[in-house]
């Protein structure tokens, strides 16, 4: 691509994607409007319709040079998932073949669903399982090395139709969240607005190595982290990468990643540096959830791909280095109706922006009733390394309102009703040539797990390597639960506007312990928060058990987001995730450890008691640094085996442990604590041996010399 192409983005953006100016271009006029009811009104597809757009889909595919399909799928694997299939038929007698892709395969496909998992809900002799079109996110070709292919969203359901994956309880959440927002919309006078969707725009963290030095590292190939390493002697102390400029090598990686990511359609927009050496970040402009959770994919295996062009390669795990800052995913979340309202915008007087308050308030006790789903929503096995562990957000749910609106809310609590809004201040630089501006009436909060930022929230907690998924499922939920019992009681109600009144003071007074708007990170906010009632899950196992208490299956169920056995088997399979990963990295660590540390401080301590021994039979000098550095090591190194001995013995135990939660528990307490005893000797033996020696690129060369 010219420096002039590449810089006619609107020329190349979406140039992938079956988007709607396509269809409109290219399928009959009839079958258009058909296809548009169907998306917007949720009604089923035809069979004729959908033979007619499948057929023009595929002339457009292959036009982009695609010779394969795929229903592209997202289990509960965390990554997605994909079965190519050709579009050639059987051959005709003359031997030749014709390309075809039919309506039934574009919107129905079957997939060996015991592969995937799901939690005892399929047995594996139950293998069928279903992927269907989900029309609402378009379909796209992904070109790379293996050619292009044309690729069709989808959800995945089992045969009995119980959801295996993402996507389904997604689009059924936002359902839930339509019907429930146009009934209070309704209730304020709106007759307008026809649909009220929840928009989602979630900021990618993600750190980038040098391609060969990952290569040496077989923590990182096995399990996206560092088991080992010692810190460097400058961390990131000095604050100077955040937001600093960007290297020449990463600028250009970040440029083909745009370019891929605008030919899929995918608005990447902003891009930096973040706090971390060797750390960054990409945010794509907000779209509807379910588009924003496809694309938020297509990011991560954007940023995953176009590495290795670059010599490099991309870790999205959430702590891949310790004592570094880890990644994660800011998911920003607002509702929006068809025509452009943002119930989440409080104007510039919150106070006497009644509906606003209504919103704000059921959002306040959808997250204090529901804030361990909410945690739940965000726990995966590297984000433990993150909350409430060696760095913030803390695991404790809160919200931070602002300055401004927290003082509304204290006005409704005190006096019934809110008078007026503190106005943002004049913002006076000193520099004639600057003008001075109006500052926003609240400051921002980088501690808060869910912090309000103008006119949308902002969930801070979810991991790096996770789906936007679970998060989006549980907020559009509790917030459509929320809505419901505030539509139910006013349209019951003779006045109101009294009874609105009443019901907003209600919900402020009573979920008033979420609000926090101080310093997250401290020790003082965890004991305040244990005071306040507030749930602190410090771990992924903590958290897990919040998916399917009674209150969770009541909620879910009621809005026909997940059964109670789909939420069984989700419960199943994280803790089994759990179990699986920490069992991957325990073997990692002692592999390492036997064949490559001991080793290596073996034949270190070889040449120092080498030196010892010759420099003392040269001439007689002084060899006590030789020896104690050799004492010190060897101390080290006994330090070392024992520690492996230990991780062996616990490890082997850990998988006699009954599966489900029993073992995730043994994991969690036995499994990782020892898995920290052994690193800590290692680290100490790192700081040490000779640099020339020690088998793997220090932490040093990972993350400053990329
Ligand atoms: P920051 O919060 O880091 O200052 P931005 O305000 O630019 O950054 O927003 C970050 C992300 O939030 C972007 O993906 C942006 O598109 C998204 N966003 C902005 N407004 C909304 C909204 N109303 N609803 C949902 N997401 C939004
Ligand atoms: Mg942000």
């Amino acid at each position: 691509m010219t420096e002039k192409e590449y810089c006619n983005v609107a020329d190349y953006f979406g140039e992938n994607v079956f988007n709607d100016s396509v269809m409109q271009a290219r399928l009959p006029k009839k079958v258009y409007k058909k296809l548009h009811e169907v998306m917007e009104e949720g009604r089923e597809l035809d069979l004729e319709t959908a033979d007619v757009v499948a057929h023009e889909m595929k002339e457009w595919a292959i036009e982009k040079g695609a010779t394969h399909y795929t229903h592209w799928f997202q289990p509960l694997t965390g990554v997605t998932a994909e079965k190519h299939d050709a579009f050639i038929t059987a051959p005709m007698e003359n031997g030749k073949v014709l390309l075809s892709f039919s309506g039934k395969e574009l919107i129905k496909g079957e997939s060996d669903a015991s592969s995937f998992p799901s939690g005892g809900l399929r047995a594996t002799f139950e293998a069928r399982g279903y992927t269907a079109w989900d029309c609402t996110s378009p379909a796209f070709v992904r070109q790379d090395a293996a050619g292009a292919t044309l690729c069709i969203p989808t959800a995945f359901c089992s045969y009995t139709g119980e959801a295996l994956d993402q996507k389904t309880p997604l689009l059924r959440s936002m359902e839930a969240i339509n019907e429930q927002a146009l009934r209070l919309l309704r209730l304020f006078g709106n007759t307008t607005s026809k649909r009220v969707t929840p928009s989602v725009g979630p900021e990618q963290e993600y750190f980038l190595v040098d391609r060969e030095k990952y290569l040496q590292r077989k923590d990182l190939i096995f399990t996206g982290r560092t088991l080992f390493g010692a810190m460097p002697p400058k961390g990131q102390e000095m604050d100077d990468h955040y937001f600093g400029s960007i290297r020449e090598r990463i600028a250009a990686y970040m440029r083909d990643v745009n370019v891929e990511l605008w030919k899929l359609g995918v608005s990447a927009k902003t891009q930096h540096n973040e706090a971390a050496p060797a750390q960054h970040e990409l945010a794509p402009i907000y779209a509807p959830a379910n588009i924003a959770v496809d694309h938020n994919q297509l990011i991560m295996e954007t940023l995953k791909k176009v590495a290795g062009r670059h010599g490099l390669h991309c870790l999205l795990h959430e702590k891949p280095f310790a004592g570094v800052n880890g990644s994660g995913k800011h998911d920003n979340w607002s509702i929006t109706t068809d025509d452009g309202i943002n119930l989440l915008d409080p104007g510039k007087t919150p106070h006497d922006n009644i509906q606003f308050l209504l919103v704000l308030t059921c959002i306040l006790k959808a997250v204090d009733i529901h804030a361990d789903l909410l945690r739940e929503a965000a726990a995966d096995v590297g984000n433990d390394h993150r909350l409430g562990a060696n760095e913030a957000p803390p695991a404790i749910i809160s919200v931070f309102l602002g300055e401004q609106l927290e003082d509304v809310l204290t006005q409704l609590i005190s006096t019934g009703s809110a008078t007026h809004s503190l106005k943002g201040q004049k913002l006076e630089t000193g520099v004639k040539a600057i003008p001075d501006f109006m500052m926003d009436a609240a400051d921002r909060n980088r501690t808060s797990p869910f912090a309000f930022t103008g006119n949308k929230f902002e969930f801070r907690m979810v991991g790096a390597m996770d789906s936007v998924a679970q998060p989006n499922v549980v907020l559009n939920t509790i917030v459509a639960e929320a809505f419901k019992e505030a539509c139910d009681e006013l349209e019951a109600s003779s006045n109101f506007d009294l009874a609105v009144h009443d019901l907003i003071k209600k919900y402020a007074t009573e979920h008033q312990r979420i609000v926090f708007n101080g310093d997250g990170y401290s020790e003082e906010w965890v004991k305040e928060a244990e005071r306040r009632g507030l749930p602190n899950m410090r771990t992924m196992v903590d958290a897990i058990p919040a998916l399917n208490t009674p209150k969770a299956v009541a909620l879910f169920e009621k809005f026909g987001v997940f059964t109670k056995s789909e939420l069984d088997s989700r419960v199943e399979i994280e803790y089994e995730l759990y179990s699986k990963e920490i069992n991957i990295e325990a073997k990692a660590m002692i592999d390492i450890a036997t064949k490559q540390i001991i080793p290596a401080v073996i034949r270190y301590t070889t040449v120092l008691a080498k030196s010892i021994n010759e420099v003392r039979a040269a001439c007689g000098a002084d060899v006590s640094v030789q020896t104690d550095m050799l004492m010190e090591v060897s101390t080290l190194l006994a330090d070392t085996k024992k520690a492996l001995v230990k991780l062996e013995e616990v490890t082997k135990v850990a998988a006699t442990v009954p599966q489900g939660r029993e073992q995730a528990v043994y994991y969690r307490d036995e499994v990782t604590s020892a898995m920290e005893a052994l690193r800590a000797p290692v680290d100490k033996l790192e700081m040490l041996v000779d640099k020339s020696m020690w088998p793997m690129p220090s932490y040093g060369d990972l993350i400053f010399e990329v």
